[in-house]
């Protein structure tokens, strides 16, 4: 799926009239938002982060330093080249596997926001030989094949995670032009155009992975949808994303505002 630019609410990155202050300070604000958000979702628990690539410095990106999600504020904000080196000496401790964050960026100019998660309802569809398709209008993001990454493959036995440019480039690879990737025995990651965007594919891969089990469930045969319905419901998904955003933000982080 190509994250082809648009205009429609939601939809678009840093270009929204913007002052480029406004826009650093903005994306900013938003970063701590959208931690709030994914852990008050469930998506994020003491582990997992989210990116944004920097609004004026595309070959930059920001993100938390190492803390739960939950706890961020603004001055957790640290910056990284998309080697995911520290940048302006910054000296605090950052996630282990921030490396998945640089090498999407670098491989993918569209992708503005990176979410990684090691939600549980996601992980059996990593596992299983029964991929991960979409069974809600919501997640119509999910339409083709979802790529899953195996990290064996690669790299043989390791801890799972990814803890270089070299794992994190290969993971970029299994990415290539997608919403979202499944990691084998660890979790996903789902990329957008902006904070927004990425969030709403988090959250609604999860949930969907929760709706698809149910349906298997049930035992009968399950209709998941078709790629045109997918096509049409992403272009209704994208005109409304700003709802779920907002209201998101009025319930994890109304002491920001
Ligand atoms: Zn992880």
């Amino acid at each position: 799926m190509n994250l082809d630019h648009d205009t429609s609410p939601g939809g678009a990155g840093p270009s929204r009239g913007m002052s480029p202050a406004a826009s650093a300070g903005t994306v900013s604000n938003d970063l701590v938002a959208a931690n709030r958000i994914l852990a008050g979702l469930g998506v994020l628990d003491g582990f997992g982060h989210v990116s944004v690539r920097h609004p004026d410095r595309p070959d930059r990106y920001l993100m938390s330093r190492a803390c739960p999600p939950e706890h961020v504020e603004a001055g957790d904000i640290m910056a990284f080249d998309l080697d995911s080196a520290p940048l302006d000496g910054d000296l605090r401790t950052p996630y282990l596997e921030r490396f998945i964050h640089g090498r999407i960026y670098a491989s993918r100019p569209d992708v503005r926001a990176v979410v990684h998660s090691h939600a549980p309802a996601v992980v059996p569809f990593a596992a299983s030989s029964v991929p991960l398709a979409p069974i809600s209008h919501m997640a119509s993001f999910l339409g083709g094949d979802v790529p899953v990454f195996e990290m064996r493959e690669h790299f043989g036995m390791t801890d799972l995670l990814i803890r270089d440019n070299d794992q994190g480039a290969r993971l970029a690879e299994a990415v290539a032009d997608g919403a979202v990737v499944l990691m084998r025995g660890h979790g996903f990651c789902a990329v957008g155009r902006d904070l927004p965007e990425a969030v709403f594919r988090a959250h609604y891969t999860q949930q969907n992975a929760d709706l698809q089990h149910r349906a298997i469930g049930l035992g009968g045969a399950v209709k998941y949808l078709s790629p045109c319905e997918c096509e049409l419901a992403t272009r209704t998904n994208r005109q409304v994303m700003g709802r779920p955003w907002a209201l998101w933000k009025s319930k994890f982080v109304a002491a920001l505002d």
